[in-house]
């Protein structure tokens, strides 16, 4: 209320400035009247002193008297500057009011009115209050079929998103997340998608491990079985025989054991469970100890490996995985070389690059391009199945790949088609 009093109070003192000043024309200040009479409801008259209207706004004629003997009420003999504020109640509604006596452009006494009725505010805030609520019921209005057709939009894919899962859930790895509109649903759909080919790979990984490992298990099973029979039954009384035959199931509990070694340390380190345990050793001599244990095949199988190795070359390194990292690689090398039965060892400094180079050649058929990208994979064999003194179980590559990331040494395969690979790896010298 204070704010249309003060509104009032500026007015009146404004109108009783331009009322007494001489250079003023009356019919501009008739036009102010008028102006604030509609574009503010502020209502101005002015009265001479024996009761007549000079100017004011539009009003019941009826209703003049009384307006001019409420400004008389409250400032009674006209007075030069004598001026008044005062509130007025009809019915419900409340007027604003200030009164002045002034002297019409500086001569002609005369008594000012301003007022300015609340019911104008009254109306103005309820049509705002209106106002307000028609555009909030339009807000709330759109915002709700907004909301409702992105409920819709965005639960659609979600459903169908979950229907699938579904049915991958049920074991259907052919199914396809179908991607939406929105990125972020076309993203869960494409991480989806990949991870429904992972779970796939991997469902077949296990079924061919599972396959690569009950034939490999069978075969020296069987193999054991047939020739402690023979012993038992034939060569039991013939020394001679009976070494060899007892050789041959050494032998082949020999390669039993290392299957269930390699794929105990295939699942250890794909969880992730053995950690490194690094140190400096004497990578030479962990070679030559790789080496020797193919002795066998050198002399029994006319297998040779060349050595061109530098003495004491240390490295930082878990030496437990090391040592299978170079025993894997070797024997493939021993297992896919040519005809000529001969490997290639070499283990240098290199001082220009800092490291110690490892690398082991074969004569063998070379790696064709489409497998190159396949053998560091868990489980992967090539398909000709290739006669081998050395059993694998399509694991020793993916177990030299894991150690080695995690030791983050570079290392690779060089492959040529008829002439044979060679599978190399840098160790950092110590
Ligand atoms: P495997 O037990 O079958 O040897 P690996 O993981 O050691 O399993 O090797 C995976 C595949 O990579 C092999 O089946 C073979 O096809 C190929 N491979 C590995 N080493 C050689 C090599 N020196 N020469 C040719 N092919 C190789």
């Amino acid at each position: 209320m204070t704010q249309e009093k003060r509104r009032v109070r500026s007015v009146g003192e404004e109108m009783a400035l331009t009322v007494s000043d001489n250079r003023i024309p009356e019919s501009l200040i008739v036009q102010k009247i008028a102006d604030y009479s509609l574009t503010d409801g502020v209502d101005v008259f002015i009265f001479s002193p024996d009761g007549t209207l000079r100017a004011g706004a539009a009003v019941q004629p009826e209703k003049l008297q009384s307006l001019y003997e409420s400004v008389n009420a409250k400032t009674g003999e006209w007075e030069d500057g004598k001026k008044a504020e005062f509130t007025s109640r009809d019915g419900n509604k409340t007027t604003f009011n200030y009164a002045a006596c002034v002297r019409l452009r500086g001569q002609e006494p005369c008594k000012l009115l301003v007022r300015y009725p609340v019911s104008h505010i009254a109306e103005a805030i309820n049509q705002i209050k209106i106002y307000v609520l028609i555009v909030s019921l339009a807000a709330f209005l759109i915002a709700f079929f907004i909301s409702y057709s992105l409920a819709n939009k965005l639960s659609g894919p979600i459903r169908n998103i979950s229907g699938t899962a579904k049915k991958l859930a049920a074991g259907d790895y052919d199914v396809q997340f179908n991607s939406a509109e929105y990125a972020e649903i076309a993203t869960l759909s494409d991480t989806l998608n990949y991870m429904k080919d992972e779970i796939k790979k991997s469902d077949q990984f296990q079924k061919e491990l599972l396959a690569n490992v009950s034939h490999d298990l069978k075969t020296p099973l069987t193999m054991i079985k047939a020739y402690a029979s023979m012993i038992q039954e034939i060569s039991g009384d013939d020394p001679e025989k009976r070494a060899k035959h007892l050789q041959v199931i050494i032998d082949e509990a020999d390669r039993l054991t290392g299957l269930v070694n390699d794929i105990l340390s295939t699942s250890k380190i794909t969880a992730g469970l053995d950690q490194l345990n690094k140190k400096v050793f004497n990578l030479t001599e962990l070679l030559y100890g790789v080496i020797n244990k193919f002795s066998y095949l050198q002399e029994t199988q006319g297998y040779n490996i060349m050595v061109d190795v530098e003495s004491n070359l240390y490295t930082l390194a878990d030496e437990e995985q090391i040592y299978q990292v170079i025993y894997n690689l070797v024997s493939n090398a021993v297992n896919y070389t040519g005809e000529d039965k001969t490997v290639y060892v070499s283990l240098k400094f290199s001082a220009e690059e800092q490291r110690i180079k490892f690398a082991v050649r074969d004569t063998g058929k070379g790696i064709a391009e489409d497998e190159l990208a396949h053998i560091w994979d868990r489980y992967y064999r090539s398909k000709d199945s290739h006669l081998r003194p050395v059993k694998g179980t399509g694991l020793g590559l993916n177990i030299v790949k894991v150690i080695l990331q995690k030791h983050a040494f570079n290392f690779g395969v060089n492959t040529k088609q008829g002439e044979g690979s060679t599978f190399y790896v840098d160790f950092p010298s110590a």
